[in-house]
């Protein structure tokens, strides 16, 4: 069973090469903001307050995404594995994680880290958007649509792009994860857990180099 993180701050890549993995290894990528984003869209209560903390850049309290991953991992198309995108982003998040395999007996078997230059990341982020209709991720410089305006996957004509990909936004997310996901590197260093993939590389490279990791079978 193959379970991983992936690991890097906003506009590394994390989606695009957790979805290339589910895609090549049958497993299921599990992604906190993408979740986050349901709750927040749903109008509940819970939906209103994440909605506003989304917004600002920062981290939705750690007791509200345990509980989220928590009953996530249990559904059965996570038998065969998965991704997670973007959790855990706090050091709390991963003593969770960590706690949750090991009453399971589960362990993880990597923590791929997309490392990339702090420069790049504000044009990664403001490139971004999706087809509505599917979700299929796009950016205006690095990966446009093969035909302007109409989705490669499903021909959808209709886009969105993320309310926290503004520029202030994105300055309080990458502030966030200098503060408090950062510290995860090293503390999945010392477990033996991770994996440092150049991230700067184009997106196919990207994934060869995680490909070679699950091959080399560390
Ligand atoms: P993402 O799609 O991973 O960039 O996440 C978007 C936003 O959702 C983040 O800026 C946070 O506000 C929130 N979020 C996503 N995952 C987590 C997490 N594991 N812990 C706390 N907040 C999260």
């Amino acid at each position: 069973m193959m379970m991983l993180i992936l690991l890097g701050p906003p506009g590394a890549g994390k989606g695009t090469q957790a979805d290339i993995l589910a895609a090549n290894h049958n497993i299921k990528k599990l992604s906190t903001g993408d979740m986050l984003r349901a709750v927040a869209s749903s109008g509940s209560e819970l939906g209103q307050k994440v909605k506003t903390i989304i917004e600002s850049g920062a981290l939705v309290p750690d007791d509200i995404i345990i509980t989220m991953i928590r009953e996530r991992i249990k559904h059965s198309d996570c038998a065969n594995g998965f991704i997670l995108d973007g959790f855990p982003r706090t050091i709390g998040q991963a003593e969770a994680l960590s706690q949750m395999l090991d009453t399971e007996g589960k362990h993880l078997s990597h923590v791929i880290e997309l490392t990339v230059d702090a420069s790049a990341l504000i044009a990664r982020i403001s490139g971004r958007f999706s087809c509505k209709a599917c979700g299929a991720g796009y950016h205006d410089v690095n990966k446009p649509t093969v035909k302007a305006g109409v989705c490669d996957l499903c021909g959808g004509t209709e886009f969105v792009r993320r309310a926290d990909d503004n520029a202030e936004t994105v300055a309080a997310r990458l502030k966030a994860y200098d503060l408090q996901t950062a510290p995860l590197l090293p503390y999945y260093r010392e477990r033996g857990l991770l994996r440092p993939v150049n991230g700067m590389a184009t997106m196919d490279k990207v994934a060869q180099q995680i490909e070679n990791i699950l091959l080399s079978g560390i």
